[in-house]
């Protein structure tokens, strides 16, 4: 499989320096230049399959030859070593509807949730970064000189990428995050790793941070002394193994002649874009949602036909505050821009965050479910689309686990969220971070040091 970059078709590169340079020269992001398709054999008979086997046949032809059978099925072993559960959510209290059996009762939920938090850093970016980290770091071997992955974190995607390259031989990564303005755990799952993983806490924010690192690799006497490299989220390798997801909900899915309706919390569209690459590849879903929060440039899109950038906008759902979702091209191509042939499969919507909290209360209070904002967001847009379509039935993903955004949600249940064991050993270890200003000579003369 070869891959083009979106800003010119004629270019051609394999999987290997499609993720080592993360981005196309000409800027334009990386595209496989077919979609494979499954047997149909594997998807009606998905529950015979290990979760390995499953993503091991999903991922394997966009990799081609660059990795060995053994070396990708030992990449994917690594990379989901953890539980993706669908959960069912009870329709009502069984209090309010104690009939086992009877339309509307807890043994006939219509809506469940695909759980992608089970991962070390409790978000589902934990796939893509475990995947991409262990793909990079056998592509470098061949390098001969170790690589530094620079990347600007607002927190969630830093964590990840620290967690995910933890110890990858020949890896060494730079984490800047604006100091004061990630939460607690989210720091600690940044300074604490300590051996390859460096964490600069930049007196600035998270703007000043992404600036720096722009600046770093435009730099050439720097790129000259190092090589640098990003483990941003258009990289190949992070957005394609989120293609996973959407198998796994179709292995435990419990009705295979009613194919589920999907809502994606998403912000950057790399999620939903993978969805819509298994979708293509033959997996059965009858619709997806794209759930955003007010950033609501796709919700617009998809309306109006036009498509207009903006500032992104602070919301309770910040993982999802972006104002020019970069995978929205992809979503385009897949689709060869043709506007009602890609309505016919996605619709979006927009959540704001009054009713973001409703939701967190009423899933809390009345479905025994307690969601993260991000995860309430994708809830009430299924509920939408349900409500509007009788006899569907979907899953919303959770992407976080609500511990993450315990400030949000702890004031409205008004108790504390029990800690995850992997958090509590966290809450153990030492921070260790490098204070600079936000000034690009000084990350420089540390990268150079
Ligand atoms: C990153 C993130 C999202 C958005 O995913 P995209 O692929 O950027 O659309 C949603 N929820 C959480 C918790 C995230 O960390």
């Amino acid at each position: 499989m070869l891959y083009y970059s979106l800003n010119n078709p004629s270019t051609r590169v394999t999987f290997k320096e499609a993720t080592i340079r993360g981005q196309a020269p000409d800027k334009g992001l990386y595209f496989p230049e077919r979609i494979p398709t499954l047997p149909k054999e594997f998807i009606d008979k998905i529950d015979r399959y290990s979760r390995e086997e499953i993503a091991w046949r999903v991922i394997s032809p966009y990799v081609g030859d660059t990795l060995t059978e053994d070396e990708l099925r030992r990449i994917v072993a690594e990379t989901i070593n953890f539980d993706f559960p669908l959960v069912s959510i009870p329709s009502h209290t069984p209090a309010t509807n104690p009939l086992p059996g009877s339309p509307n009762s807890p043994l006939t939920p219509d809506a469940y949730t695909l759980e992608l938090f089970h991962g070390p850093t409790l978000a589902f970016k934990d796939v893509g970064a475990r995947f991409m980290s262990r793909c990079l770091g056998h592509f470098v071997r061949d390098i001969h000189r170790p690589v530094t992955v620079l990347v600007a974190t607002s927190g969630d995607t830093g964590g990840a990428v620290a967690s995910g390259f933890y110890g990858v031989e020949g890896v060494n990564v730079v984490i800047l995050y604006p100091s004061g303005k990630v939460s607690s755990v989210q720091e600690l799952q940044l300074t604490t790793l300590g051996n390859n993983i460096s964490a600069l806490e930049v007196d600035g924010t998270f703007d000043d941070c992404q600036r720096m690192v722009k600046e770093a690799f435009s730099d050439p006497l720097l790129n000259d002394r190092l090589f640098l490299t990003s483990a941003n989220s258009i990289n190949v390798a992070r957005w394609l193994p989120q293609q996973f997801y959407y198998f796994f909900a179709w292995q435990q899915w419990p009705d295979k002649q009613h194919p589920p309706v999907i809502s994606v919390p998403s912000g950057n569209f790399g999620n939903i874009c993978a969805g819509l690459m298994a979708w293509s590849s033959g997996l059965p879903v009858s619709h997806f949602i794209a759930a955003c929060n007010a950033n609501d440039i796709v919700p617009v899109y998809l309306r109006t036909g036009e498509y207009q950038a903006k500032a992104a906008r602070p919301t309770l759902s910040n993982a999802m505050d972006v104002g020019n979702p970069s995978n929205f091209v992809r979503i385009l191509e897949i689709f060869d821009k043709q506007l009602p042939s890609l309505k016919s499969i996605l619709s979006s919507v927009s959540i704001s965050d009054e009713e973001t909290v409703a939701t967190i209360l009423d899933l809390y209070t009345h479905h025994q479910y307690l969601p993260d904002p991000h995860g309430a967001v994708g809830y009430l847009a299924l509920q939408r689309y349900l409500a509007a379509h009788p006899g569907a039935k979907g899953i919303f993903l959770e992407t976080a686990h609500p511990v993450k955004f315990y400030d949000v949600v702890e004031p409205l249940i008004g108790s504390t969220i029990p800690l995850p064991e992997n958090v509590k050993t966290l809450l153990n270890h030492q921070k260790h971070s490098t204070r600079i200003a936000p000034d690009y000579a000084q990350l420089k003369e540390y990268l150079l040091s």
